[in-house]
């Protein structure tokens, strides 16, 4: 049978998700029997040339800290990010292209190899982030047929297995990253609002708090620092995500802490661990808020607030969403697990929209009846040059194409005109962002487009972007009088990012490191 595989490649655990016969999502466990496999990296000091993944990467953390790697999505699309090791700099895709490979070699069970998968990633994910996401999967030897957005995997999983009915938000705060979504439900038919979110805000920072806290009790009593090397944080940082754990039931953590200057008891209080992530929680609030309003919506006109992520599982998310919104949120669903199994729903509605004869009966008949709108999670658009109508000069500005919010797939065109007489070179610049100010937004790629010599200038270029179901975006720039066009696909080529062939060419070098 052909494997429908959704992966939840996330900060903290990763987890995978297939269809079975009737087309119904089912986790499928790791090597150990795991339904959930830590997102964690630790090169081997003896064999350089084995990696290993998951738990055992938790654990030898603690002996070497140097050779290991967590929280690599936080540094997703980040150019500048590089962990040495062993005189080889591995970047963040590539690194996440490790977890995925631990993923697709423990889930692939005799002849059901996965191949065809869908990856998850936080709604506000930008173009870069998506990008890399789709090559880290490309590198693991997977073909990434779709990106899913976490929230939107969520409440599909959420609303197939359910009754529901209504303006559902879905508030998810996982590992490293905070999203908000707010969706229309009808039964089996979903409409994407819009979504906001923080790619930095998540359960490491609640333990980084904790830490400061435990730090901070030491150097009271002893007028020492607790932490003196890179294995002593690993353990602190594991005890912090403990101690958060355990005021999720208790009111009150003990710990002994052991440092250069003696031990000692520390008890952390719920109202202390609150106190210090007040201003995180603050800014989930505003998110939530901010969200609201780009719904046009009141909170009392939500009707239910779906949670995601193992983060919503601190007794202060459930009281400051149920303050804001008068009523309780939705626990039924398994916070850490649903993002799997909707990315696995959303595999298996991308196949039955572009491959349905490749699907057996039973998964089609179980999909059939689903239909999801999602949105642009952003505006795109372009910088130009437009004559400013009080000055009758110039102004350089960001011109958007694509409107934030506009329901998947969408297409929309403008035209731009050239500036200048025998022009022959124009560079464009596609962007992300909201502002006209074109130092507000960020410039995703820029490109030449040769243009015919011996024309004057304002010469129409027909600017069209379009964005697919799949959430990948295609830019067209047509030069209209001679027919010449640049096609800019964003998900192969783009500035600062691996073009697909250096995708494969470093595919093949992964290959000579074992994963584990
Ligand atoms: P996720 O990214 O959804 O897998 O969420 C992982 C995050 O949830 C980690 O930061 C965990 O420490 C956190 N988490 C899991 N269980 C709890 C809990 N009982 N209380 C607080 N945080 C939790």
């Amino acid at each position: 049978m052909a494997n429908i595989v959704g992966i939840d490649l996330g900060t903290t655990f990763s987890a995978l998700a297939t269809l079975n016969a009737i087309g119904k999502p089912e986790i499928v466990p790791n090597a150990d029997g795991e339904r959930l496999t830590p997102s964690s990296i630790f090169f081997d000091e003896e064999n350089s040339d084995i990696i290993r993944v998951g738990i055992e990467a938790i654990n030898s953390r603690r002996l070497n800290a140097e050779r290991s790697v967590r929280w690599i999505k936080r540094n997703m699309g980040d150019s500048q990010y590089h962990k040495r090791i062993d005189k080889k700099d591995w970047t963040p895709v590539e690194l996440s292209s490790l977890i995925l490979k631990k993923l697709k070699q423990d889930c692939s069970v005799g002849n059901d190899q996965i191949h065809d998968v869908v990856i998850s990633v936080p709604a506000h994910f930008d173009e870069v982030r998506r990008k890399a996401t789709m090559d880290a999967g490309t590198m693991a030897g997977l073909n990434v047929i779709g990106i899913v957005n976490e929230p939107v995997a969520a409440a599909l999983y959420y609303a197939t297995t359910r009754e529901v009915s209504g303006k559902v938000l879905v508030y998810d705060l996982g590992g490293g990253t905070f999203d908000v979504t707010i969706m229309d439900v009808k039964g089996h038919r979903m409409d994407i609002v819009c979504s906001q979110g923080d790619h930095a805000l998540g359960g490491v920072d609640f333990d980084q708090k904790i830490l400061e806290l435990l730090e901070q009790c030491y150097r009271d009593k002893f007028n020492s620092e607790l932490i003196s090397s890179g294995e002593d944080r690993a353990k602190y940082e594991d005890e912090a995500e403990d101690i958060k754990k355990t005021l999720s039931r208790r009111q009150v953590a003990k710990k002994l802490l052991y440092g250069p200057a003696g031990s000692m008891k520390v008890e952390i209080t719920r109202e202390m661990f609150e106190e210090a992530i007040s201003s995180l929680m603050s800014r989930t609030d505003i998110l939530v808020e901010v969200a609201l309003e780009e719904a046009k919506l009141k909170p009392c006109e939500i009707d239910k607030v779906l949670l995601v992520g193992g983060s919503t599982r601190m007794p202060i998310v459930l009281q400051r969403l149920e303050k804001m919104f008068g009523s309780a949120p939705e626990t039924a669903v398994n916070v850490d697990e649903c993002v799997a199994l909707g990315a696995a729903l959303h595999a298996g509605l991308t196949m039955l929209r572009e491959k349905s004869d490749a699907l057996p009966a039973g998964v089609s008949n179980g999909l059939k009846d689903i239909n999801l709108t999602d949105v642009c999670n952003h505006s795109y658009g372009t910088i130009c040059a437009p004559i400013d109508e009080k000055t009758g000069k110039r102004v350089i500005e960001n011109r958007i194409i694509l409107r934030k919010n506009t329901p998947l797939p969408c297409e929309s065109s403008q035209m731009f005109y050239t500036l200048s007489e025998g022009q022959t070179d124009l560079e464009v610049t596609i962007t992300q962002g909201e502002d006209t100010a074109v130092e507000y937004v960020n410039k995703i790629a820029t490109h030449k487009f040769k243009l015919p010599p011996n024309r004057p200038a304002d010469r129409p270029i027909k600017v069209t972007y379009i964005y697919d179901v799949n959430q990948r975006m295609h830019c067209r720039f047509e030069d209209v009088e001679s027919g010449k066009v640049l096609e800019v696909d964003l998900c192969l080529d783009q500035k600062n990012e691996m073009s697909e062939s250096d995708v494969k060419g470093k595919n093949k070098k992964l290959k000579s490191f074992k994963v584990e």
